[in-house]
């Protein structure tokens, strides 16, 4: 008996992956509302993936998991493409699999461990929220805040806010806290005023969108009728219908090819019953969010498809529950603000998956299910509190040469705090 309890210890401390971890995973966080249950099934020792015409497309058996687990985190889309293609439902030998994971190119995981640097070798990406850089483009980007003084009939001044100047001085101080523990930083909006494609969405607009449209036209990405939709689109149209989704893409293709060992993704949140916003709420929630939430319009995709595999076969998925449940602890802690549950917010209830833990909720995401490492996607604070508004206009504190107020420190003390406690308790 005492020889079959350090077994199972042994195994778990491995970390072996069987199909009940999968199929607990797949209810727990992929399965939206049961829309995979007919694309999905799990007998006692295989996990079949079917198409939309319920034709069987693949199978994986008990021993390929943690093999599988290490290719769909390691492959490029081609190569995990044609390798769910030719292996379908065919069952790998021992040999087969060992020859496998011996190509691939799995980081190691071995850092020096130095007291004063707890964070040595460790990369850590940061995406910063939206992409305005002026007020102006804020407005275009509807991710603002403008309430005048009058409207407020209070002693308040005049509220001007906007979350993309909030969320890039979040992540500058966050990227020193880190460095100063010596980890790896990775920022994909490394300036204020330039979008991830190195340049302004105006820029970009009159200069790339025809070539891209053109390219994506050519490999059959966009139908004719939607690129001439697309192409005879004005800026701000262009921007809603095509630009927003294609550039948080671009961000997780950035954040992918640095191959980091967590991300961050640093949002500030609305309280959503304060539409349309020109006014302030009483209202102020925190939360996060990670990937899953799977729709069976998704599963149609193949890029999405790998994406699902990926988190089903591996633990990134379970890291990520473990980080955020982390980081939302420290936004309540050290801010102050209560930790949302699912009747706080509509896609709470109406589009997410609640986790087992508070205030951690699994949610369809462009980025939260490309990125291929375990993640918080942080919505820390409402900013149209009424207290909220008010302190985040100020620009009274200095962090690291960057003048800001007290809440964006507290936010990224609170990720810095999470990265550390997940990594070194
Ligand atoms: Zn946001």
């Amino acid at each position: 008996m005492r020889l079959l309890i350090c077994l199972v210890c042994s195994i778990t401390i491995l970390g072996a992956q069987t199909v009940q971890d999968c199929k607990k995973r797949f209810d727990s966080y992929l399965n939206f509302k049961g829309s995979l249950n007919n694309l999905v099934r799990f007998d006692k020792e295989s996990i079949t993936i079917y198409n939309s015409k319920g034709q069987k497309e693949f199978t994986a058996y008990q021993k390929e998991i943690p093999m599988l687990a290490e290719v769909f985190e390691n492959y490029d889309t081609k190569t995990a493409t044609k390798f769910y293609k030719n292996k379908s439902s065919k069952k790998l030998s021992k040999q087969q699999r060992d020859s496998i994971r011996i190509y691939l190119d799995v980081p190691k995981g071995n850092r020096e461990k130095i007291e004063a640097l707890p964070l040595n070798g460790i990369k850590v990406a940061i995406d910063a929220g939206h992409l305005a850089s002026s007020f102006t483009e804020a407005m275009n980007e509807q991710k603002f805040l403008y309430f005048l003084r009058d409207s407020l009939k209070s002693t308040l001044d005049t509220v001007k806010i906007y979350e993309a100047d909030l969320t890039y001085k979040t992540s500058l101080i966050l990227k020193e806290m880190l460095e100063g523990k010596g980890a790896n930083v990775f920022l994909t909006r490394p300036t204020q005023s330039l979008s991830t494609f190195g340049c302004s969405y105006s820029y970009w607009f009159a200069n790339y969108k025809k070539k891209v449209l053109d390219s994506l036209l050519q490999i059959n990405k966009l139908e004719a009728s939607e690129y001439r939709k697309l192409n005879n689109l004005p800026e701000y149209n262009f921007f809603w219908d095509f630009f927003r989704d294609y550039e948080l893409s671009n961000r997780a293709r950035l954040i992918n090819n640095f191959k980091p060992d967590v991300t961050t993704i640093i949002h500030y949140n609305v309280d959503e019953k304060n539409v349309p916003w020109k006014k302030t709420s009483h209202n102020d929630f925190t939360m996060a969010f990670i990937g899953g939430s799977f729709t069976a319009d998704r599963l149609d995709n193949i890029e999405s498809k790998l994406n699902f595999l990926r988190l089903l076969f591996g633990e990134q998925i379970d890291k990520s529950e473990k980080l955020s449940h982390i980081t939302v602890h420290q936004f309540s802690e050290n801010l102050k603000i209560p930790i949302a549950c699912t009747d706080d917010a509509d896609y709470l209830k109406n589009n997410c998956i609640c986790s087992k833990n508070h205030g951690v909720f699994s949610r369809q995401l462009i980025l939260c299910n490309k990125i291929n490492s375990p993640l918080v996607y942080g919505e820390n604070l409402y900013q149209d509190n009424i207290d909220e508004c008010k302190w985040l206009m100020n620009n009274t504190t200095t962090a690291y040469g960057i003048k800001t107020n007290d809440r964006v420190v507290k936010v990224a003390k609170s990720y810095y705090n999470s990265i550390l406690i997940y990594f070194t308790k």
